[in-house]
């Protein structure tokens, strides 16, 4: 029997790195889950392969800054599976560390919407039905770069302390709903967002030796069961590191 078993699962930014790795873990504990996600032929490609005939897994098309797309995503979520018990808010872009002076005003809004609007609009969307059912667990991706300084450019950096600042406010005005809200703060995970800082030698080697190794996908996924697990029933409103001690060596 899975950590998971009798849950329905959403999850954003599915199609790839972290949120397919947490999508495949959370299927793989039993959990019923809903991918979504822009490249719609990555999830689509996901939800076939956990669940050729559809009866645990779906994959619905979702730009997290389309309020529509996204309350038809949740509505879909509700018919087929009945309830939202998890909700992990992973989809994410982000900066290639460019300081301010080479941050356009485009660069700066879309880390910003993407990494913080996202996460807005998609918690408004979910948190009724959490509401309505007495329960729920939020697991949000943050980052290192959302407790310190260094971990990326000024516009990735300023949105994983926001990420933080509304996991713990959600935290705060919903705990007593049974619904609770806590952060995975990744260090440096191998994933199509990091290609280029895992191939650069002197990066790699840095983190490689503050840490031990580059971080995998499946990590930050073991910890979200951890985190969407009844083992974590009481925890509510914080930052888990989950970077090999990474951040402690900072
Ligand atoms: P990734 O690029 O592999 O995956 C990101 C996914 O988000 C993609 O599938 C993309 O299509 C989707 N996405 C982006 N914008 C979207 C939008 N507007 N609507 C819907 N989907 C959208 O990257 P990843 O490394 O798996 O990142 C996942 C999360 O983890 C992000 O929030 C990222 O900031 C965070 N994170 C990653 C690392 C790392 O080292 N890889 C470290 C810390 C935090």
């Amino acid at each position: 029997m899975g950590l998971l078993e009798g849950k329905v699962a959403l999850i954003t930014g599915a199609a790839s790195g972290i949120g397919k790795a947490q999508a495949t873990l959370l299927a793989k504990e039993g959990a019923k889950v809903v991918l979504g996600d822009l490249n719609v032929e990555g999830i689509n490609q996901l939800a076939n392969e956990l669940s050729p005939d559809g009866s645990s897994a779906i994959a619905v098309e979702v730009n997290v800054l389309n309020q529509d797309q996204i309350n038809v995503m949740v509505e879909q979520a509700i018919e087929k599976f009945g309830q939202i018990d998890i909700l992990c808010n992973t989809a994410g872009a982000f900066d290639s560390m460019a300081p301010i002076l080479e941050t356009s005003e485009e660069l700066w809004d879309k880390i910003m919407d993407v990494n913080t609007k996202g996460l807005y609009f998609v918690t408004k969307s979910v948190i009724p039905h959490m509401i309505d059912q007495g329960s729920g667990c939020i697991v949000t991706i943050a980052s290192d770069a959302g407790l310190t300084g260094g971990g990326g450019g000024i516009a990735y950096t300023s949105s994983k302390h926001a990420a933080i600042g509304f996991v713990r406010q959600i935290a705060a005005d919903y705990k007593l709903k049974g619904i609770r809200s806590n952060a995975i703060c990744p260090g440096l995970i191998e994933t199509p967002m990091t290609t280029e800082l895992v191939a650069n030698p002197a990066f790699n080697e840095s983190i490689t030796r503050a840490s031990g190794r580059i971080g995998r996908p499946e990590d930050i996924a073991k910890a979200t069961v951890l985190l969407a697990s009844d083992y974590a029933d009481y925890i509510n409103g914080v930052e888990l590191p989950v970077d090999g001690g990474l951040i402690n060596s900072l």
